[in-house]
């Protein structure tokens, strides 16, 4: 599956906040947001849009995309599959995202960016159930048990990322193995995504 491969933090300015795509970079003071907050391009500064309707929608639904590394078609298939589901749309949307295996992976610790996770899962250093998976849109279970190949347990970047990250593991996540295993309690709870999106407004965006 095609993905985004340009400037990303003219991502996080076109949103006009942090989306954290790069990891430690995105807590230094190097971070362009802190830098220029303002949209990118040569118009950026002085464009003084009118926040319309669609507009938010738009940037909600750009905002969800970003973060997860998800292209339009990509979205718009996970969408349908959220209305299918019985519940909350919105809900059902952002636990499809929260439960894609690279998500997974950058929800362990195990890298400093999803994009990363991406890069690790693709690389075939993740395994479900034992079982190798290289699908970063693959979809974790209640129950699974994901691991870090021995290969991946001994590799610098992954054991600087597990001894400086410090991230806390979501609660929806068990950890095990000294932290190279993680698996499912149970699917999030839209209190357990700790992404700044408002997902009422995609639904909106989409349901028109
Ligand atoms: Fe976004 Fe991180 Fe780049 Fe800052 S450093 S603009 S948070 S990707």
């Amino acid at each position: 599956m095609a993905r985004y491969t340009g400037p990303v933090c003219r991502l996080c300015r076109r949103e006009k906040m942090k989306l954290f795509l790069k990891g430690p970079k995105c807590d230094s003071v190097k971070c362009p947001v802190e830098r220029r907050p303002y949209p990118p391009g040569e118009h950026g500064r002085d464009r003084a849009r009118q926040g319309s309707e669609y507009l938010a929608q738009l940037r909600e639904k750009q905002k969800a995309r970003r973060i997860y590394g998800v292209l339009e078609k990509q979205f718009v298939n996970l969408y349908e599959d959220a209305t299918r589901q019985g519940g909350i749309t919105g809900e059902n949307l952002l636990r499809m995202l929260e439960t894609r295996l690279d998500n997974v992976t950058f929800r362990a610790g195990w890298a400093a960016s999803r994009s990363q996770a991406r890069q690790l899962v693709r690389h075939g250093h993740v395994r479900v159930n034992s079982k190798k998976v290289t699908i970063p849109s693959y979809s974790v279970k209640k129950g699974d048990q994901i691991s870090l190949s021995d290969q991946a347990k001994a590799m610098i970047v992954v054991r600087h990322n597990v001894d400086t990250l410090d991230r806390s593991i979501p609660a929806w996540l068990d950890t095990t193995d000294e932290g190279n295993t993680v698996s499912v309690r149970d699917y999030p709870l839209r209190e357990q995504i700790d992404i700044p999106v408002r997902e009422q407004l995609i639904v909106e965006l989409y349901s028109k």
